[in-house]
């Protein structure tokens, strides 16, 4: 039986609608617009897309963005300067730098400097804190784009085994902590799993559901599957002129009862999420 194709790009729309409600009334209640400001270094083509479309998402939602484009070049000194005075602009309510950024740039370095109230990818330690505290502040976009997606899907996860492959501070690690909060889109018993990992394949047979989040074009196939598995790829990965994910989706197409396409999955849900964390920041303004 083949899979249900998540439609993340539907929900994305559905959900940056539902931001634009909400930014049109900040706006007539308070006089509030919600403004993002995205730092690009250097000249990373794909970071330039993902920007782009970032940029396009707030101005279709009414909010207000900023793109700041930084020379290869810029030190870390001066991205610094940068972020202070976007910490001390009380226009502005979010701030994203985009990584990667240039070698003589620490990201963590820059990262920990954004004032954790303007921290709208949810990496300063502050917010991670609250989050893993079950006491949110922001959510981190991806993780949380998955966690709706699975919500709104109607795909409980409540007792169910969640595997999620990866542990990256960006992904694999808040993902994991997403599932095991109490509550709607959380309750599940969670396995992470890594590079370390052994016997992959025995640990994501057991899964109800995969969130594969690894970076490893389609590593992911028929033999890693049980039947009905809810499938969540999350891998973006440049194959060619091709966008693929960590799982072979025609493979795992047959097996799972449901499963997210790339592109067109969780990368939509991501730049929803963002513009949430943007909206939330401008209300903790008002
Ligand atoms: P990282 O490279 O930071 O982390 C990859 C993780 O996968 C690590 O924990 C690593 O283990 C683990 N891993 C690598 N190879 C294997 C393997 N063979 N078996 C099991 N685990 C493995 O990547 P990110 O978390 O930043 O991103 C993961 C993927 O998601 C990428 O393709 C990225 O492009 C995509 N992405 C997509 C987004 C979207 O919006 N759709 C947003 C962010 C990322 P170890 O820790 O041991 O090294």
């Amino acid at each position: 039986m083949a899979a249900r194709v998540i439609d993340g790009k539907a929900h994305a729309l559905a959900i940056r609608q539902e931001y634009a409600v909400a930014a049109a009334e900040l706006v007539r209640a308070h006089g509030v617009t919600p403004h993002l400001v995205v730092a690009l270094v250097g000249d990373d083509p794909a970071s330039a897309v993902y920007v782009k479309n970032k940029q396009i998402a707030c101005e279709k939602a009414g909010f207000r963005s900023t793109v700041t484009t930084l020379p290869a070049s810029t030190s870390q000194a001066e991205l610094l300067d940068r972020v202070a005075a976007w910490n001390a602009d009380a226009s502005v309510h979010g701030i994203l730098v985009q990584l990667p950024v240039p070698k003589q740039i620490e990201p963590q370095a820059v990262l920990d400097a954004i004032s954790p109230l303007k921290d709208v990818d949810c990496f300063h330690p502050e917010n991670v804190g609250l989050m893993v505290q079950g006491r949110p502040r922001f959510m981190p976009c991806t993780p949380y784009g998955v966690q709706q997606l699975l919500i709104r899907e109607g795909i409980e996860t409540a007792g169910k085994h969640v595997v999620v492959l990866g542990r990256s501070e960006i992904v694999g690690k808040p993902q994991a902590l997403l599932f095991m909060q109490k509550g709607l889109g959380g309750d599940a018993t969670v396995t992470v799993c890594h590079s370390r990992t052994r016997n992959l394949a025995a640990i994501t047979q057991t899964a109800d559901i995969l969130v594969a989040a690894i970076g490893q074009p389609e590593l992911v196939r028929r033999e890693h599957l049980s039947p009905g598995v809810v499938v969540i790829d999350v891998g973006t990965n440049r194959v060619g002129d091709k966008l693929v994910g960590d799982v072979h989706f025609a493979e795992a197409s047959e097996v799972a009862s449901a499963i997210t396409p790339v592109p067109g999955g969780v990368g939509p849900m991501t730049i929803a999420m963002l513009l949430g964390n943007t909206l939330r920041a401008a209300k903790l303004t008002v």
